[in-house]
């Protein structure tokens, strides 16, 4: 990296990760593509080097690192395998929630459980009918007496069928859109609670995604996630901080590609040369790297942005610039790497046609790129407007 903010326990920690990923992941990479299944072994390997720990607080058994440094692990593990990667966003997009909203007795019950990895979450807000909409959800809950009972249907949740805990979100109030919505952590074991269907997918194929059924599920009032009703509001908290960690996949993706594309020109030759000493190869890796490094720069800042203690207005345009850049670099540069490779970079025997395929899901996932742009030009009118009224 040219340019390198760490302090030095922090450089040691991303070596850590870095060193994990080269030797004990990218040898699996390939394999948990081709087969589909949810890599337990990957799990296991980042319980025993405390790796979710980068994503808590020490008071609850987390390293208390920062976010800069952990959005840096899944960039690291996400350049050689974008579905152990997202393992470990989805660690912190399922326990955001808590983290923002739980009182002290759920964060005690649950956070030392994440933060060891001994419980996977997940974080379930998209039904059929309501992705983008998400106010348009047709969810459930009503409460009876110390109890809500929760009624219906999620689908698309990463992590579906392997999770312990799930921050489910429900209309306590069906016939309000976003004020009617409530959150609530919902246990895998609870009675009425399904894995109805896990669905085959294009990329990040060892991730499981699947649809939830909600019948009768009796969740305690306990339960509840910050106020009744307040839920659309955590959902939209909790994405502005956990769209970085879909933007550090998006981010690794790309430059294991470039770093892959680059090695690879190296050895290729054509017309008497190694292809990396054409001119239009030499255009294409330079362009890659740099959208690269452009990337990194807005994802990078919003993680010292977090740790500097921004609030959370500064963050929902930051959040999205980073998501809406690293998706689409990721996107663009995977493709160029699969030209770079020319009929080598089509066939599975070659990593990048993966990540091709891996990097699609990072403009998709936690808000379309649309909506990316959608939430940057209402930050930007807002600012426009606050500005027009400082000045009168
Ligand atoms: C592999 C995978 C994993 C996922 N994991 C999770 C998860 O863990 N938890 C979870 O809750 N969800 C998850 N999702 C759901 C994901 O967040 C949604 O699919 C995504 O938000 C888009 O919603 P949609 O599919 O309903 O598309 P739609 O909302 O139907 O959008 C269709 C198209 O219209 C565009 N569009 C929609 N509204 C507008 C607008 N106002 N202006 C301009 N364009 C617009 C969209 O950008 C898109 O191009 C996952 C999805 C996938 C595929």
């Amino acid at each position: 990296m040219p340019w390198d903010v760490l302090s030095d326990e922090q450089r040691e920690l991303r070596d850590l990760v870095r060193q994990l990923a080269r030797e004990r992941i990218a040898p699996r990479a390939a394999e948990i593509d081709a087969s589909h299944d949810f890599p337990w072994d990957v799990v296991e390997l980042f319980r025993e080097n405390d790796i979710f720990g980068l994503f808590f607080a020490e008071e609850y058994g987390g390293l208390g690192t920062g976010t800069l440094l952990s959005l840096i692990a899944i960039e690291e593990v996400a350049k050689v395998c974008a579905t152990s990667a997202l393992i470990l966003a989805v660690q912190e997009l399922g326990s955001l929630g808590l983290k923002l909203t739980g009182n002290d007795e759920q964060k005690e019950r649950y956070l030392p459980r994440l933060a060891s990895g001994e419980w996977l979450p997940a974080y379930a807000l998209t039904e059929s009918g309501s992705g983008s909409d998400s106010a348009a959800m047709r969810t459930t809950a009503r409460r009876e007496g110390d109890e809500y009972v929760l009624d219906g249907s999620k689908r698309f949740i990463t992590n579906a069928g392997v999770a312990n805990l799930y921050t489910v979100f429900a209309k306590t109030r069906p016939e309000s859109r976003h004020r009617g919505i409530s959150a609530f952590l919902v246990e895998a074991d609870t009675p009425g609670f399904a894995l109805a269907r896990l669905e085959p997918k294009m990329g990040i194929a060892g991730s499981t995604t699947g649809e939830l059924t909600f019948d009768g599920v009796r969740v305690p009032a306990e339960n509840l996630l910050g106020d009744e009703d307040d839920g659309f509001r955590i959902a939209m908290r909790i994405l502005d901080r956990s769209r970085p960690g879909v933007a550090a996949q998006a981010l690794g993706i790309a430059q294991g590609a470039t770093d892959y594309a680059l090695e690879y020109a190296k050895t290729r030759e054509t017309m008497g040369q190694a292809i990396v000493h054409h001119q239009l190869i030499q255009a294409k890796l330079a362009d890659m790297e740099t959208e690269c490094e452009a990337a990194r720069g807005l994802l990078y800042r919003f993680g010292r942005m977090v740790d500097e203690g921004a609030d959370d207005v500064e963050l929902t345009k930051a959040s999205a610039m980073a998501k809406l850049k690293c998706g689409d670099v990721a996107m663009a540069v995977t493709t160029e790497a699969v030209q770079i490779l020319g009929g080598y970079g089509y066939i599975k025997e070659y990593p990048v046609e993966r990540f091709m395929r891996d990097a699609k899901i990072t403009q998709i996932y936690e808000g379309t790129q649309e909506i990316q742009r959608l939430v940057i030009a209402r930050e930007m009118l807002k600012e426009s407007r606050a500005f027009l009224l400082a000045s009168v």
